[in-house]
């Protein structure tokens, strides 16, 4: 009765995923990260040399590839390709400096989110992403959309990445972040925006704990105007 469709978009870098994994865990609902379904279709375009702008190329490619999100550590989810874990790999910047090229590609947003609609059907879902309250869930209970600095952006990706071993220049990390940016905002296919009935969180100067706050909150008055909508 109170599960509920949570969507939280925004620009990346601003803690979405983080918040989202974390809200997902104190309402105990299943958290589905949908940047990490367009890394993989990128790292496997990569790998298997997909050229971009052959059609029939790109559509025979998604025929093969499979997505699945394994729970290996309580409440997190792993990334699996055809089979194998790319959890780090796809977070790598090689990745991330293809992987918004890949999801301007119509036919790859149609293949991921018929994927997500079906991840999302049984509710009590928190999904991030781009599109989520505009095009995959429009109807979803709560929507949060999540904006922060360019240069704080970056600096928080420069510490995730070098906890994972990469060294990145803040120029370099800041460049991919305003490249993404731009193609993400600007594509024709579902363009990152903010839905009409979305909140606003500027992130910038706020912690994780803030951020979780916030959305924790937004997401028990939504579950509480179900269920009084149901009374
Ligand atoms: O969220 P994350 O930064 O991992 O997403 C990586 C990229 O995937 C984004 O920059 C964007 O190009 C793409 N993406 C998208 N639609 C989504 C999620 C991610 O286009 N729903």
């Amino acid at each position: 009765m109170h599960n509920i469709i949570i969507a939280i978009d925004g620009y990346s870098s601003c803690g979405k995923s983080t918040t989202a994994k974390q809200v997902a865990a104190k309402l105990d609902y299943t958290y589905i990260d949908t940047g990490a379904m367009y890394r993989a279709v990128t790292l496997y375009f990569i790998n298997n040399r997909i050229s971009l702008t052959n059609p029939k190329e790109v559509a025979r490619a998604l025929e093969n590839i499979v997505i699945e999100f394994r729970r290996e550590k309580v409440g997190e989810g792993v990334t699996y390709l055809n089979g194998l874990n790319v959890e780090d790999e796809i977070r790598k910047l090689y990745v991330a400096n293809k992987v918004s090229e890949v999801s301007a590609i119509a036919d790859v947003r149609h293949s991921l989110v018929a994927q997500q609609r079906v991840m999302g059907a049984k509710k009590g879902v928190v999904m991030d992403g781009r599109d989520i309250g505009t095009v995959v869930f429009p109807d979803a209970h709560l929507k949060v959309f999540m904006t922060a600095e360019p240069l704080i952006r970056a600096e928080r990706r420069q510490i995730e990445l070098l906890a994972k071993g990469e060294t990145a220049t803040l120029d370099e990390i800041l460049a991919n972040i305003k490249k993404r940016d731009f193609i993400d905002t600007t594509r024709n296919e579902s363009p990152l925006r903010q839905a009409a009935d979305a909140v606003l969180i500027d992130t910038s100067y706020m912690t994780f704990d803030e951020q979780i706050g916030a959305v924790c909150l937004l997401a028990d008055q939504a579950i509480a105007r179900k269920i009084a909508n149901h009374a």
